[in-house]
């Protein structure tokens, strides 16, 4: 029997990275440091009280774990304006961005994203019939901010998402960049929002600017984040966003009921309430990111230059051969971006000195 599958999505394979059992796990960005024990047990003690009240559909405006977010961000960012009538949240950011596109998206609707890119970007448009475009970015990765200006006033996208810093390639965008993108947005008849998608904000070089301080001058306006990267809780799924009350208010729309468990709330708030202990590791996946870096431009290899917890560095005549030499002597990464680049993910030193040691293994 056939199954009346969607057309668009005969024959397609689901999204998704290897998860194999290897000694460097160095593919999917995440923090490679376990959550220490004090927030494990904080987490046990927070679940344990909402565990008493599972009967009970979850707080579905999550009011608490706005509040500790909007906490967050404001010590983070340094902004002052944020208050819990300011943030959203889903499972994970993927489920925020997959809001953005139900609220804004839809037939006969634009979005526009700058390549190389996070490749999740398309499959959101997808699933909500929204066309996807993009502009390439300059060779070094940064914003062509005259392309992406261009491009909005000949496409009038109803959205333009952009990852600072970029997966994959690590590179952040300045305040102006930001600037220029609302001043198009702005001037699209019938309205543009702009997202920035700082999923990897916490690990941007110091000087490097969050978008987040720019909302109180922009309704159209998002900034989002997720726990999964700096807080190593990608096990949990929690992202959020940060941006006008009007603007939120749409995407209440589009939500599904009670869509953040006690149990997700209960342990996003205890890990907030821990984001200083956890702020250590973050500095130390920054460290290991420059020296990863510098070593591998010592080496001869081109390397993006980074914001993130991840690099993006090439070329490699073959990067399917080093791929494979690398998962051999137990380090996985990922093939992504141009053609003949790799990204790794930063790993613990021992994890990076395994690295280290099999490139130079494979590509002698
Ligand atoms: N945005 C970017 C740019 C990402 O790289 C990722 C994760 N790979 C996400 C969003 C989604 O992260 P999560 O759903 O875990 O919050």
């Amino acid at each position: 029997m056939t199954l009346p599958i969607r057309p668009d999505l005969q024959g397609l394979k689901p999204y998704g990275a290897p998860q194999l059992d290897v000694r460097a796990r160095l593919n999917v960005n995440e923090n490679p440091y376990a959550p220490p024990n004090a927030v494990v047990d904080a987490i046990a003690q927070s679940v344990r009280k909402a565990a008493q009240g599972l009967n009970r559909y979850p707080d579905r405006d999550f009011a608490g774990l706005r509040q500790d977010l909007a906490a967050y961000i404001a010590q983070e960012s340094h902004v002052d304006f944020v208050e819990p009538r300011n943030i959203w949240a889903a499972n994970g950011s993927n489920e925020v961005m997959l809001h953005l596109h139900q609220a804004f998206g839809g037939p006969g609707r634009t979005v526009l994203s700058f390549a190389p890119t996070y490749s999740m970007y398309p499959e959101y448009a997808r699933d909500t019939f929204t066309e996807y475009v993009t502009v390439p970015r300059k060779e070094d990765f940064t914003l062509d901010v005259d392309a992406a200006v261009a491009a909005i006033r000949e496409k009038h996208p109803v959205m333009v998402i952009v990852a600072s810093p970029n997966n994959p390639t690590g590179t952040a965008l300045s305040l102006d960049e930001v600037r220029a993108l609302m001043r198009a947005a702005d001037e699209v008849p019938g309205g543009c929002v702009v997202v920035v998608d700082e999923a990897y904000a916490e690990f941007r070089r110091w000087g490097t600017p969050s978008a987040a301080s720019l909302v109180p001058q922009h309704p159209n306006l998002a900034v989002s984040r997720t726990m999964s990267k700096a807080f190593a809780f990608a096990g949990a799924r929690l992202g959020y966003l940060i941006a006008h009350e009007t603007f939120i208010d749409v995407l209440k729309v589009v939500r599904l009921p009670y869509h953040l468990s006690a149990v997700t709330q209960a342990t996003a708030r205890a890990a907030l309430a821990h984001h200083r202990a956890l702020q250590a590791q973050v500095d130390e996946i920054r460290a290991e990111r420059d020296d990863t870096v510098e070593w591998l431009r010592a080496q001869g290899w081109t390397v993006a230059d980074t914001d993130a917890n991840f690099a993006l560095f090439g070329p490699f005549e073959d990067r399917e051969r080093v791929f494979q030499g690398l998962l051999e002597r137990g380090v996985l990464i990922r093939v992504t971006g141009p053609e003949g680049w790799l990204r790794v993910s930063i790993g613990t030193p021992q994890e990076m000195a395994l690295f280290r040691s099999a490139l130079l293994e494979v590509t002698s």
